[in-house]
């Protein structure tokens, strides 16, 4: 597969050059169990780890990599993990401050072009905290889509949609239906191929009912557990970055789903 379909750009080609000359490849992490890392890359999806000599060069946890990242590595002599070398500069990052003896940098998803901010237009629509994870976005270096969503139960969607209009100036903000799919042909121009997204709303807003409906299949479960309550929702098979069937890319990552409980601080 063509790295451009997987977000290569041309500022990363740039990045990678020095790389290349050395004989090493790129890839594009998917997903990270502990010390392993998946990486997609143009010859399909490997296996890598981060070797001693990364490990011991001055750096911080917020430098080794992430989901979202492209690396450059190396292939071993033996059919193992490849060598990741480096981590190429970053188009954009979401962090959160974790917490250990001393609060570090933890880095949740790396290199997404669009966020949508999802807000459910029942109880749960909060102009506020749209307006807060707005502000994060754009800090990120990615850019904020507002998706106002479950516009079926909504008896005046126009007047919620000119007021978060006025209150996000320089955001685009549409009124959609995951479950029905009302306004859903407005995405796509975010979900072209090789387009990195990304979704974050607070829990119950309906993510998990869109990503559903952009993978076009039941990726993953709504759903219907308690708050805060996570099992079940990610297991080995599962990938944290996704190619949807129209050839963006989708970032969903625990961290991404709890970056409301650390905006809203
Ligand atoms: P998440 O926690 O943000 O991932 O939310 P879910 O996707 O799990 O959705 C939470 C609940 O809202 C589920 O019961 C969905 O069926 C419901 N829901 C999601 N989208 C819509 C919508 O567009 N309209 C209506 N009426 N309900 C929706």
């Amino acid at each position: 597969m063509a790295l451009e379909h997987l977000g290569w750009r041309e500022d990363f080609a740039t990045s990678f050059e020095p790389f290349h000359t050395q004989g090493l490849q790129a890839g594009r992490v998917v997903i990270q169990h502990r010390d392993l890392y998946h990486l997609l890359t143009a010859d399909g999806e490997v296996e890598g780890i981060v070797p001693g000599r990364f490990r011991h060069t001055p750096s911080s946890p917020a430098d080794f990599p992430a989901v979202g990242d492209w690396v450059a590595f190396g292939s071993t002599e033996y059919d193992g993990p490849v060598s990741i070398q480096a981590v190429l500069p970053r188009r954009s990052k979401f962090s959160r401050l974790a917490a250990g003896t001393t609060p570090y940098e933890q880095v949740i998803a790396t290199n997404v072009d669009t966020v949508f901010i999802v807000s459910g237009l029942d109880d749960n629509h909060k102009l506020r905290r749209i307006e807060r994870y707005a502000t994060q976005v754009w800090q990120s270096g990615a850019i904020p889509v507002v998706l106002l969503n479950k516009v079926d139960l909504c008896p005046d969607p126009e007047s919620v949609l000119c007021e978060a209009q006025l209150a996000l100036p320089g955001v685009d903000v549409l009124t959609v239906s995951g479950e029905r799919g009302d306004g859903i042909d407005g995405l796509t121009r975010y979900l072209a191929p090789g387009q990195t997204v990304a979704l974050v709303g607070s829990s119950g807003v309906g993510k998990s009912t869109l990503i559903n409906f952009v993978l076009g299949h039941q990726q993953m479960a709504t759903h219907d557990v308690r708050d805060g309550d996570s099992r079940g929702r990610h297991t080995t098979t599962h990938r944290e970055l996704i190619q949807a069937p129209g050839g963006a890319m989708l970032i969903d990552t625990q961290g991404m789903r709890e970056f409301a409980l650390w905006t809203e601080h």
